[in-house]
């Protein structure tokens, strides 16, 4: 097995790489950054984001598996003090994985050229110099105007990041979905939207045209990277054909993980 570590900067994250590091020493596991077939993310789940991105292009190749220097994260199966039970899962590993959807955004650029990227938990598109105006299209059919602070479009296993504070609802990421909510939308007499989080099926895809007198100073925000939109005009949001594979080495329920980080009573 081939392996590269993405941790955070955080002290412990720091040890628990050195201390992951000497314990593969001699081993079957070699440390390869350039071709690996597992990560492994030491740190939280902004820190899983970071190496899902820095590995995107080889999504078919590699499985993730995240190490929590903090409480449990919705990407982290395991725990820092859970370290030495962690790797004979790893010197012994079978291949185990589940995967889970993940958003693709096609950006269509004036010139003509379409971008496609990738993200693991949702995109948005915001406006910061004032609302942002445009239409929204569910497939090919228009379905409302929008004007409003922006729009986020989200996987199921970001459905508990932004789109949770949002008013999203939480999904189980055995769902082919996505779900759409709404940043502090405008509802008048000639703006009017939703207004609640809208959950398409998988083979569905949303589309937002921007309009023309609104286009300077629309961002993008793309998990935890933000760029500008300068010169686009279309957006469209689908589920990707590429899904995200993590190594699952013990099933954790995912009510209880929702439970565990939104309730807690258990404890
Ligand atoms: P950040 O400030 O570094 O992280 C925000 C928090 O969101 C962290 O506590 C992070 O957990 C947690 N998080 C990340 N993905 C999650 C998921 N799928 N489910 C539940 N919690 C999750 O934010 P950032 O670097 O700008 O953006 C990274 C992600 O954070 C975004 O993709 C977005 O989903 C989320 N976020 C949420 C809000 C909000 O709820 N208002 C605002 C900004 C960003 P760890 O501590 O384990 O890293």
């Amino acid at each position: 097995m081939r392996i590269a570590v993405v941790n955070n900067e955080k002290g412990s994250s720091v040890t628990i790489r050195n201390r992951f590091l000497t314990a593969i020493e001699g081993t079957e596991v070699v440390y390869d950054e350039k071709n690996p077939d597992m990560i492994v993310s030491i740190g939280g789940d902004g820190t899983l984001l970071e190496a899902f991105h820095r590995y995107v292009d080889r999504l078919d190749k590699v499985r993730f598996i995240g190490i929590h220097t903090g409480h449990l994260g919705f990407y982290t199966d395991w725990q820092v003090e859970e370290l030495e039970d962690f790797i004979p899962f790893l010197l012994n590993d079978s291949g185990e994985s589940i995967s889970y959807p993940l958003l693709e955004v096609r950006l269509a650029h004036e010139d003509g050229k379409v971008e496609k990227m990738i993200a693991l938990n949702e995109a948005t598109i915001r406006r910061i110099e004032g609302t942002m105006t445009g239409e929204v299209f569910i497939k090919e059919d228009k379905f409302e105007l929008f004007k409003g602070d922006g729009l986020c479009i989200s996987t199921p296993t970001g459905s508990t990041g932004l789109n949770k504070s949002l008013g999203g609802a939480v999904v189980h990421p055995r769902l082919d979905t996505l779900q759409m909510t709404e940043i502090a939308s405008l509802n008048n007499r000639v703006y009017r939207t939703l207004s609640s989080p809208l959950l398409i099926a998988g083979d569905e895809w949303f589309h937002v045209r921007l309009d023309d007198a609104y286009l300077e100073g629309v961002m993008m925000t793309l998990d935890h990277l933000n760029f500008s939109l300068k010169g686009v005009r279309d957006i469209e949001f689908r589920l990707a054909k590429e899904r995200v594979h993590f190594a699952r080495y013990r099933h954790m329920h995912f009510w209880n993980r929702v439970e565990t980080a939104f309730i807690g009573w258990k404890e």
